[in-house]
């Protein structure tokens, strides 16, 4: 029987359904397709990763992050260095 994983399959879907893009455009290009970038492996503070325009590549400030699906601290960096 599988119907834990299937709760648990819909649960991350309407996780993802609530979640707008949190970006504001790149202040380059103006492009809204904002990926992750991983520096470097793990270390004991995290991993090193930052926000980066893929239109044009410029990156946002970084820092570590507990994984890359919790990107929140560096979804926040790429924003507050775009406002300025
Ligand atoms: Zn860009």
């Amino acid at each position: 029987m599988t119907y834990v994983p299937q709760r648990m399959d819909l649960q991350l879907k309407r996780k993802r359904g609530i979640a707008p893009s949190p970006f504001l455009p790149c202040p380059f290009c103006g492009g809204t397709d904002i990926e992750i970038v991983v520096f470097d492996h793990r270390d004991r503070e995290g991993l090193p990763a930052a926000r980066q325009c893929s239109g044009c590549g410029c990156q946002g400030p970084w820092d570590y992050i507990p994984n890359e699906g919790c990107t929140t601290l560096i979804d926040k960096l790429w924003n507050d260095r775009v406002a300025l």
